[in-house]
């Protein structure tokens, strides 16, 4: 996820989800048979004595306790809204970033392309579940102070055949972060979920500085929750990433969704620690996820 130092952009793309409304249809048959009804027991009520009608029922004594919030206890974010960072996107040309670039040979495929074959779905994932879902560019100037219930920025890993172990995905947190907790839960729920619905291998010991350290983490409101996910590597992985999309799209949706509803965690078991060499371009293996994963059970 090689990421240019520089780069500024216009807004991106945010979307709502709609309503669907179901289609009027003819009257139905119970509607005249409870206004049939209610004629019949007006004409009733209306025919017997006064003396006969039954008392009025009490009305409830109970109150439903008003709840005053202060402002200082209103959420910070009140909004269902959701980030997505599409890994080196840009709809500024002249800030074009493809990412990692296979060879010929496997297809010429660009990260920038598989990152946003991912996020799009993501958003349409989530949008299907109510919330507003931003996608936004790599240096999009929305990540500034931004604010939402979480944020997963979207990257995939070198092109370069680096060794047999360069296969999997990885989640990071921000290193240094106001509230950790949080972006650490998120991190263990897309870890978890990525993992079980994807069939793919916990991959943490090449997460690198750049995602540690990942820009748009000092960027953002400290108190919006944050990671990042290498989605997997383009050589070794490069069938399930251009193949699978979707499958790959809901499965960093259920991790979402595992965090926004506080769903339990059950972390995958990493299979390898064998860092690959220069497996990003500029990465500097200067971190492991271990020191950064919650202290969460792992399943064996
Ligand atoms: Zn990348």
């Amino acid at each position: 996820m090689t990421i240019p130092s520089v780069g500024t952009s216009d807004t991106s793309a945010s979307s709502q989800s709609q309503a669907t409304r179901p289609g009027t249809g003819n009257a139905h048959p119970l509607r005249t048979v409870v206004a049939v009804a209610f004629v019949v027991a007006t004409l009733f009520t209306a025919w017997i004595p006064s003396g006969y009608l039954p008392e009025p029922p009490p009305e409830p004594t109970y109150q439903i306790a008003a709840i005053t919030l202060e402002p200082s206890a209103i959420p910070p974010t009140i909004e269902p809204r959701v980030g997505i960072v599409s890994g080196h996107w840009s709809k500024d040309p002249a800030y074009y970033d493809p990412g990692a670039v296979c060879a010929e040979a496997l297809g010429g495929v660009k990260e920038v392309d598989v990152n946003h074959a991912i996020a799009t779905r993501v958003q349409q994932d989530l949008l299907q579940q109510g919330y507003q879902v931003d996608v936004l560019e790599e240096f999009d100037q929305k990540l500034f102070k931004y604010r939402a219930l979480s944020l997963v920025s979207i990257h995939s890993d070198s092109c370069e055949y680096i060794n047999d172990e360069a296969t999997g995905f990885k989640v990071s947190a921000p290193l240094s972060n106001p509230n950790p907790d949080n972006s650490k839960l998120l991190v263990a729920c897309v870890e978890s979920r990525y993992a079980s619905m994807t069939g793919m291998q916990l991959h943490p010991g090449s997460v690198t500085r750049d995602m540690t350290h990942y820009h748009a983490f000092a960027e953002i409101d400290p108190d919006t929750p944050a990671a990042i996910i290498e989605v997997g590597f383009l050589n070794r992985d490069l069938e399930i990433l251009t193949q699978k999309q979707d499958l790959l799209a809901d499965a960093v949706t259920a991790g979402i969704l595992c965090f926004l509803r506080g769903e339990p965690v059950n972390l995958p078991t990493p299979t390898s620690e064998i860092a690959p060499q220069n497996a990003e371009p500029t990465g500097v293996i200067t971190e492991t996820i271990s020191s950064i994963t919650p202290e969460l059970t792992a399943t064996p």
